[in-house]
């Protein structure tokens, strides 16, 4: 009988859950055995692995968080490290990975399959949506939903007042959840990491009055050096244009919590059942995503580091709607 790992890793991302049911029921389905591993590929190195039945994965579907925990691992990026890991994998029978996380994750996994010749297939769980191949990562769509109640909230208490709002969002470098979520809760601005210096973005919208007819304007940033944040826009406003009242908010961590939308538990059992799938055909370092409603193989090589683009028309759209 053949046996496989799942081991969550890198920022825990609502779905988490459902990809793990998702996997180690369509794994017990198609007669594998099935090994939890905790804390990523710290747990990994530490031998924190459990044999999964349908049960241990009973109730979590509504979850956030994983049940299988995360880490980030120092040791994992050391070929010491990652010979540990082969080693216990070795002996407990292992011969087949899932690797549920992020870039920097996903980037572990490409390494430890080329260096031991290990078939890993990955999937896309991470906030940000910043994984290249595929049209949404477990979690955005509910970091979306919850980024857009904030605003809605923020937005009740921006307009009692005149002030000028800069809330800052997640996403590293890339801007999704700042322009969507922008979009969603009808801000009038979402300043990205793929667009430009702030400078530029910054004086465009000052340029822009920030809308005169309006007596309250809530713009999404991106956190990201190249945006200089929520602060340190609001930093440089104060001091060039000292007659705005300006506010911050930084969202901060509540964006990884919650229950997932329904989009995302879709997704990650979508998603989780075609890793197995994708074990069954022999598949080896690639991720799986969903473009245009269909299941799709990214290799690793193109899935990470690689930029997605942001899409130009909600650009425009965003632009149009906040005049
Ligand atoms: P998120 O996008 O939510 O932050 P992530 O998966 O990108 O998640 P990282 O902290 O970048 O999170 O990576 C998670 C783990 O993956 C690291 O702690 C490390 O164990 C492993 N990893 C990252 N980069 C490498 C690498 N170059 N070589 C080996 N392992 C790596």
């Amino acid at each position: 009988q053949r046996a496989i790992g799942i081991l969550t890793s890198g920022g825990d991302a609502p779905g988490m859950n459902a990809a793990i049911r998702a996997v180690t029921r369509a794994a017990i389905f198609a007669g594998f055995k099935v090994f939890g591993i905790m804390r990523g590929y710290k747990g990994l190195i530490t031998d924190e692995i459990e044999e999964f039945s349908t049960q241990n994965v009973s109730n979590i579907i509504q979850r956030g968080g994983t049940i299988l925990k995360t880490a980030r691992c120092k040791e994992f990026q050391t070929k010491e490290g990652r010979q540990c890991a082969y080693d216990v994998l070795q002996r407990h029978g292992i011969s087949a990975l899932v690797v549920i996380g992020g870039d920097g994750s996903l980037t572990g996994a490409r390494i430890f399959a080329n260096e031991f010749q290990f078939q890993i297939i990955g999937l896309p769980g991470t906030i940000d949506n910043d994984l290249y191949g595929t049209d949404s990562t477990i979690g955005y769509d509910t970091a979306l939903n919850t980024i857009m109640d904030c605003v809605d909230k923020i937005r009740d208490t921006a307009t009692s007042h005149e002030r000028l709002f800069f809330i800052e969002v997640m996403g590293r470098d890339a801007g999704f959840l700042a322009l969507n979520g922008a979009i969603a809760s009808g801000a009038e601005a979402a300043i990205i990491p793929e667009v430009a210096t702030q400078e530029d973005q910054l004086d465009e919208l000052i340029a822009n009055g920030f809308r005169k007819s309006k007596n309250s304007s809530i713009v999404l940033v991106a956190e990201s050096p190249s945006t200089g944040g929520a602060m340190g826009l609001a930093e440089r406003v104060k001091k060039e244009y000292p007659n705005y009242d300006v506010r911050v908010s930084i969202l901060g961590h509540l964006q990884r919590g919650g229950s997932p939308t329904a989009y995302d538990r879709i997704l990650a059992s979508r998603m989780g059942a075609a890793a197995v799938d994708a074990l069954l055909d022999d598949q080896r370092n690639v991720m799986i995503g969903i473009k245009n409603d269909e299941i799709v193989y990214v290799p690793f090589t193109k899935a990470i580091k690689n930029d997605k683009p942001i899409n130009r028309e909600l650009m425009s759209t965003l632009r149009r709607l906040s005049i």
